[in-house]
């Protein structure tokens, strides 16, 4: 199931290079948050300072890297990736702070994923642009105070309960990002086969829009694929027919779920009499970590209305029993 997993390969790394947006103007959808980041940049620049620490949250795909080069370019300045488990000494996070220049963007990917003693350095380093280290060992060791440029720190996370709270308490700007409509993917879809240089009509791309879960990354993922099957049984050209029978051959269906949603709704209703039945339990049972159902599956099975959170665990809903063709015997 990797077109829906979070799992990125070297495909992908080098395909999202090519398709992402490079401004805001062509970063579609998320309205509100763009429209809050432009006016945060714009006052940033006539005051000459640098943009306040921005954490983006939500599910994989959704644009926060994309987001974080966004920034950088309308900032003027350089990006610098990484991730948090990649620092894993006090010392790679100094190295890499020191070497940042004024309205640079210092991204972190998985940012609730630092160690504590990283989290530590980064405290100062965001609020007074500074950098404590300690010289010397024993009760000669002192410490000073090293001044850093004034960066800004862009962190990504799947959800901002995981940060801890000193850590989230000092982002200036904490920024949601939610699943996209249809609408928004069909764009997105028609804007990458125009880079990738593949024919695509209205109806094909709504077609990938609508299986893409609501996910700019599968939306492209889906499409590449699609336009594999395009070339090899239909001269290139991606229309409705061809989507649907590109994604059949896929196994998607067409809300966009495969065998693992399947096995999660099937695993609860037919183990757990509809739920509700816990996170862990529904891990165990069905195979997939937490997190994966928690940041990857989830999210679009409770926009779909197919699931629902309860203080006692997920319940499966009427209407994925009607999806999956399952008789609904109504609690009371
Ligand atoms: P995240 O960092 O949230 O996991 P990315 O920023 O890597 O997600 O986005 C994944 C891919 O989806 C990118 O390659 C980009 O091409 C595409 N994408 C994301 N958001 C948008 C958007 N708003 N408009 C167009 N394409 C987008």
């Amino acid at each position: 199931h990797r077109v829906i997993s979070n799992n990125i390969k070297q495909e992908d790394i080098e395909i999202e290079g090519g398709l992402r947006p490079k401004s805001l103007d062509d970063y579609i959808g998320q309205e509100g948050v763009k429209e809050r980041l432009n006016i945060y940049i714009k006052a940033a620049k006539q005051r000459k300072e640098a943009l306040d620490h921005v954490l983006l949250y939500g599910p994989p795909g959704l644009g926060k890297t994309t987001l974080a080069h966004i920034i950088a370019n309308e900032m003027n300045g350089n990006i610098r990736i990484t991730s948090g488990p990649a620092i894993e000494r006090p010392g790679d996070l100094a190295a890499i702070l020191t070497n940042l220049s004024e309205n640079d963007v210092f991204f972190v990917d998985e940012i609730h994923r630092l160690n504590r003693t990283v989290e530590e350095i980064l405290y100062p380093a965001m609020e007074d642009y500074a950098l404590d280290i300690i010289i010397g060992k024993g009760p000669s060791a002192r410490s000073i105070r090293l001044d850093l440029p004034r960066f800004t720190l862009i962190g990504a996370t799947t959800r901002a309960g995981l940060l801890t709270s000193p850590l989230r308490d000092r982002f200036g700007v904490i920024s949601k990002l939610e699943l996209y409509t249809t609408e928004e993917l069909t764009y997105i879809v028609k804007r990458s086969a125009s880079l990738l240089n593949v024919f695509i009509d209205e109806e094909g791309a709504m077609e990938i829009a609508s299986r893409s879960r609501g996910t700019p990354r599968i939306a492209n993922r889906l499409l590449k694929r699609v336009r594999d099957f395009a070339e090899v049984r239909a001269n290139g050209r991606i229309t409705k027919q061809v989507a649907v029978d590109a994604l059949k051959l896929m196994e998607i269906d067409y809300l966009g779920l495969d065998h693992v949603d399947k096995k999660m709704i099937t695993t609860i209703i037919d183990n757990f009499c509809g739920g509700p039945v816990g996170l862990d339990t529904l891990a165990a049972s069905t195979g997939e970590e937490k997190n994966t159902i928690e940041d990857v599956y989830e999210p679009y099975l409770l926009q779909l209305g197919f699931i629902n959170r309860t203080p006692r665990g997920r319940v499966v809903m009427e209407k994925a029993y009607r999806h999956f063709n399952i008789a609904y015997n109504k609690k009371d």
